[in-house]
């Protein structure tokens, strides 16, 4: 029987951001408390959580005190490093398990772990240095994609190769470091797969969202996908959960694919909830931060489905979030601000999502 950790718990979170914010907010709806753990003094998820720890990630002494005063420890950000965290796995239970960070924060074992599961992907290859970008290349072709093999997010850490280029600059473009280089997919449209697993096994997937970038930062989600994608959301369904099931998954869990002529083709991962997921605050019988909580905790999963018949989700970035006077006075927004203090650009600083409850499908 699967230990339940009941309501009034204390959950921790790894990292501050505005998804710690909006799971802190799901586990205050149900009666928890959150301790957030994050380097930051102040965070959007420190803001609205009982308590916050700030320490560095690999700081020992602080992790234990935060770990005993903990009933659950869950993640809003895959880069925390994992071996302080193994530390303390014998302190609280540490969900999803720390091997799910581990190959999400590096894009070269995450390929290799999906496509040993059967899931395709672009043709990669791995340059350490830069004599091994020729040896990559190769296998890549051009145009191709150079990202950091760690630490790369929204874009970052990336450089593109097209024909003429010297892939040497642009793996030093990428920063010169350790690299996955891929070939360009032609794809028909983005979109992401995002499950809950249950301690027990029970696997509810959200509708997908058709995921438009803009700069390698997600722009816009919108639930129901178009009809490129939908064919292919089973198979790309049947490869997340067997991610999942071999992860011993506990959580919310993304996978990222390209809908191609060919199929899905895998992109990412993320061992968290993700921005893709966001419309299911307001779209879904039960959000992604909801049935995260509810997983973490030992607690029955919520229903997935759609609670409307379409959703939209658009990213405030940088200074979009200024225009919150105009998006609050139509009456159809949910505006979600995550309280950041400087609107950097490039910066997530908040989101808007429309529903529709017009069976036409008509636009939000
Ligand atoms: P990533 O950081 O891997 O999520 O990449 C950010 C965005 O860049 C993706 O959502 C795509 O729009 C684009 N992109 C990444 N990898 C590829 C690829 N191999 N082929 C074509 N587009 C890509």
């Amino acid at each position: 029987m699967t230990h339940v950790i009941a309501p009034g718990s204390t959950i921790g979170i790894m990292g501050g951001g505005q998804l710690g914010r909006m799971l802190s907010l799901a586990a205050a709806q149900l009666g928890y408390r959150c301790h957030i753990f994050a380097p930051e003094p102040t965070s959007p998820g420190g803001e609205v959580s009982a308590e916050t720890t700030c320490a560095e990630y690999a700081d020992n002494a602080a992790l234990t005190a935060f770990a005993q005063s903990c009933d659950v420890v869950t993640y809003e950000f895959e880069n925390v490093p994992v071996g302080p965290l193994d530390a303390i796995a014998g302190l609280v239970p540490l969900r999803p398990s720390p091997r799910a960070l581990e190959i999400a924060q590096s894009r070269i074992d995450e390929k290799r772990f999906v496509a040993a599961l059967g899931g395709r992907t672009a043709p990669f290859g791995f340059a350490e240095t830069e004599a091994e970008v020729p040896a990559a290349m190769a296998v890549a072709g051009t145009p191709a994609i150079i990202k950091s093999n760690r630490m790369g997010y929204d874009g970052k850490g990336q450089a593109r190769v097209m024909p003429g280029d010297d892939p040497v600059a642009r793996w030093h473009e990428a920063g010169g470091v350790p690299a996955i280089i891929e070939g360009f997919v032609q794809f028909e449209a983005e979109f992401s797969v995002i499950l809950a697993r249950a301690p027990d096994g029970e696997i509810r997937f959200w509708d997908s969202a058709e995921n438009e970038h803009v700069g390698g930062i997600l722009d816009l989600s919108t639930v129901p996908a178009g009809p490129a994608i939908a064919a292919q959301i089973p198979q790309a369904r049947e490869l997340a959960a067997k991610v999942a099931e071999k992860l011993d998954y506990v959580g919310v869990l993304t996978l990222e694919f390209f809908a191609t002529t060919d199929g899905p083709v895998f992109n990412e991962m993320a061992p968290r909830v993700h921005n893709s997921g966001h419309w299911t605050i307001e779209g879904a019988f039960t959000s992604q931060f909801e049935n995260h909580i509810r997983a973490i905790c030992g607690l029955p999963l919520g229903e997935t489905a759609l609670a409307c018949h379409r959703a939209e989700m658009r990213n405030l970035i940088g200074e979009a979030a200024h225009g919150w006077p105009a998006l609050l006075a139509d009456p159809a927004n949910h505006l979600h601000l995550y309280g950041k203090h400087r609107a950097v650009p490039g910066r997530k600083m908040g989101h808007v999502t429309r529903i529709s409850l017009d069976p036409s499908g008509a636009r939000a």
